[in-house]
């Protein structure tokens, strides 16, 4: 038998190696099979089955093996005690909602999040079930400290923030919460738990979309939260049996395989990040360039606070250039995609924020629309070049 690889004690290379995995029981393959099956067979006497378990051998709604495996895997690089693997990030998100809030509710967010956050938050929860929502830039401990409520639930923030690469203080508004009697969930995506772990800080949630750098080779979709057992249990019953986002078992394996090398991965994100930063920052074309890992970055000391070894692969710059300039850039770009996302082992660009309805909530520099750029796994200086050659054709520099 194996030797369970599972705690602490392990490095979090080990542990994104060996967790989760194991022998097969019946082929005695030392990799565990993709189980693509709908159904499971019944007992002899199903009256005493919970048709509605989310631990059941039953259909796979109720949960299937591959997804646990990769469950385990997240728990221990998170840190947590449990862990929930569903569709996608967003269904990650709205069962972390639907299973904690209800009417009268109260909930703070960030101004800067993904934009299903939101929607969920302020126009379906809202408008639909009277969540009541508060939205504050969460860089500013004072304004989170003033939008609490005898009846805020839940503080929800997203750091990195996507797209503005914002930094709020996770262990400060941990304390911030928990002195209101609140729950606290922490977007991780940006960071993944190789940069940062929200629930190391204080955060009660930590939450992944596995879309981006876990699964990290563009190819699957799914989402996790993570937290303690007590809230997971609701979280797993909702989410995936109820509001039915189970993740496919093929997507969780591809995930469960792509997580493997997460930190070698990271470890090049970080490093292209950083580069492309540090060169955009040099030109006079380019008006800014938000990185936390950049000294110029306003969240800066906070990120070295609560970010290690990196500070992830995502970066937003903004153009000295009209509307017709951007485009012809980005399709002057040739190693460099035009696609939406992040966290491929491919760069990926794209141009944000001219219709973003939430614009206002962003600082000033980001209003004249700009760039998210996501480093890939390519050589920092073929990224590099493939920048610069756009930037001469299209008559920006
Ligand atoms: C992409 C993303 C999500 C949503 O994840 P999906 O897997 O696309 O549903 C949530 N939060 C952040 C920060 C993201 O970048």
């Amino acid at each position: 038998m194996k030797k369970r690889i599972y705690g602490q004690e392990f490095g979090f290379s080990t542990r994104a190696v060996h967790t989760g995995n194991d022998v097969d029981g019946e082929t005695g393959a030392i990799r565990r099979p993709i189980t693509m099956a709908n159904s499971y067979a019944l007992p002899y006497d199903p009256s005493e089955m919970n048709w509605s378990g989310a631990d059941t051998s039953l259909y796979t709604r109720n949960g299937g093996s591959n997804q646990k495996y990769l469950e385990e895997k997240l728990t221990s690089l998170s840190g947590g005690e449990d862990c929930v693997v569903l569709a996608s990030g967003v269904a990650a998100l709205s069962g972390l909602f639907f299973a904690l809030l209800k009417s009268g509710d109260h909930v703070v967010f960030s101004s800067v999040t993904y934009i299903a956050v939101y929607r969920l938050l302020r126009e379906l929860l809202n408008h639909k079930f009277n969540v009541e929502t508060t939205i504050v830039d969460t860089s500013d401990l004072e304004a989170v400290r003033s939008a609490m409520r005898p009846n805020t639930r839940l503080v929800h923030i997203e750091t990195p923030g996507n797209p503005t690469l914002a930094i709020s203080d996770i262990r400060a508004i941990a304390g911030i919460a928990r002195a209101n009697g609140s729950l606290f969930s922490v977007d991780n995506t940006f960071a993944s738990p190789y940069n940062q772990r929200p629930l190391e800080l204080g955060a009660d949630f930590s939450v992944e979309s596995l879309t981006k750098y876990i699964n990290g080779h563009g190819d699957a979709m799914g989402g996790a939260v993570i937290g303690k057992k007590v809230h997971l249990e609701l979280i797993r019953a909702q989410s995936q049996v109820n509001l039915g986002g189970v993740v496919s078992p093929f997507n969780a394996w591809l995930i469960m395989r792509g997580s493997v090398t997460l930190p070698l991965r990271m470890g090049r994100h970080n490093e292209n990040a950083l580069r492309v930063a540090q060169y955009l920052e040099s030109l006079p074309c380019v008006r800014f360039t938000a990185y936390p890992g950049l000294e110029s970055h306003r969240g800066r000391a906070v990120a070295v606070s609560q970010m290690s070894p990196g500070f992830g692969g995502v970066l937003a710059f903004g153009l000295d250039a009209d509307h017709d300039a951007h485009n012809r850039f980005v399709s002057h770009l040739g190693l460099i995609t035009s696609a939406v996302s992040l966290g491929h082992d491919e760069s990926l660009i794209v141009f944000l924020g001219e219709n973003d309805e939430r614009q206002y909530l962003y600082p000033p520099e980001f209003h004249r629309g700009f760039f998210r750029f996501s480093a890939g796994l390519e050589d920092g200086e073929d990224i590099i070049a493939d920048m610069d050659q756009a930037l001469k054709k299209s008559g920006l520099r």
